[in-house]
């Protein structure tokens, strides 16, 4: 409990507000959505990094607190959200996804960042990465540590974001994760751990690059992951309800039953090892596709391709949450199960 480090660090973060209204024209433009997360977390105590409370600091004083990025960016910043990433829901991402195809489609913006909470981060990184269409950089954000805490690692992220997005050479490469002095790609980049700072890889593809002193470098020519699929939501007002299921040994098909009779127009199973499954649920499998629902088989394992499949889809490099934003943003387009098994196996 440190209230005395907690009153200082925000009446630092307040003396620092001029900074955030600092029109610098000649400068690129970025602009920042703030949706919360530990980034802009806070705690009474500075040793806290696991249970303070996510989602407390706006995103004026998110840029107030690091003045430095007027040094590399014109910045604007909207608040979207602001709540833990456990909360973010369709609403939130399909007024994200749209008011960033709008921003970006303005010539003098560079390039935007989404700061939000790492434990859905992958998710929300994905489903932009699917559905805005620019080829300016797309960078979400965010933090394992607190703004309150020893060492918060918040204000260099968000630096970075910042100097990514309004990067030249960060076009073209779809959206991207930034936590760790590392950028990933938002199609592969996945959370592996569930307190550490270096918690955001892509096991098999690797990162896209990594930040010197904050400066952005490439490892590779402008590239895009091979048959990614872009989908215009610009008219969708609500996403298809997709449920994902874990597997087990002994696992039966009453939570697959129960999900048909609560809504769900597609599922996706984390199944176990190449999305395998028991011999019940595999006729279940079969049964649930052959009513015209799309069955996803994924993997629990945390890595790896799962290969196509006769009962299901397989759902190929998509772990089971990219699988279920994939098959929810296939399912609004009206793509029938033969699109769909393509989007996974093709
Ligand atoms: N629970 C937090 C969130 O996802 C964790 C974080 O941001 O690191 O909002």
């Amino acid at each position: 409990m440190n209230k005395k480090y907690l009153s200082k660090t925000m009446a630092a973060l307040m003396l620092c507000t001029s900074f955030a209204s600092f029109a610098n024209a000649d400068k690129p433009t970025v602009k920042i959505y703030a949706t919360g997360g530990t980034i802009a977390g806070s705690s009474e105590s500075n040793m806290d990094t696991t249970d303070y409370k996510a989602g407390k600091i706006g995103v004026d004083l998110l840029i107030s607190a690091v003045p430095e990025l007027k040094d590399f960016a014109h910045v604007i910043g909207e608040q979207i959200a602001n709540t833990d990433s456990n909360n973010i829901n369709q609403n939130i991402l399909l007024k994200l996804s749209k008011a960033i195809n709008l921003q970006l489609a303005d010539a003098k913006t560079s390039g935007v960042v989404v700061t939000h909470g790492t434990d859905t981060l992958e998710e929300t990184a994905f489903f932009l990465d699917l559905t805005v269409k620019s080829d300016k950089p797309v960078v979400i954000v965010g933090a394992m540590r607190p703004a309150t805490a020893i060492s918060a690692d918040g204000g260099m992220n968000l630096l970075e974001a910042v100097r990514l997005a309004s990067d030249d050479d960060a076009k073209h490469r779809g959206a991207m994760v930034v936590l760790n002095d590392r950028i990933g790609s938002a199609f592969y980049t996945t959370k592996t751990n569930s307190t550490m700072l270096d918690t955001f890889k892509a096991t098999e593809q690797g990162y896209l690059g990594a930040f010197l002193s904050g400066e952005p470098h490439f490892y590779y020519e402008p590239t895009k992951p091979v048959d990614k699929p872009y989908f215009d939501i610009s008219h969708v007002k609500q996403l298809p309800k997709v449920k994902i299921l874990y597997s087990y040994q002994d696992q039966d098909p009453a939570l697959l039953h129960a999900a048909i009779k609560d809504g769900a127009k597609g599922i996706v199973i984390a199944g176990t090892g190449n999305g395998s499954l028991s011999d019940v649920m595999l006729e279940a499998v079969k049964e649930t596709m052959d009513k015209g629902i799309p069955v996803v088989r994924s993997t629990r394992t945390g890595n790896g391709f799962v290969t196509p499949k006769q009962e299901g889809i397989g759902s190929g490099v998509y772990n089971p949450q990219k699988a279920k934003v994939l098959l929810s943003l296939a399912l609004a387009h009206g793509d029938n199960l033969k699109t769909i098994r393509n989007y996974f196996e093709n």
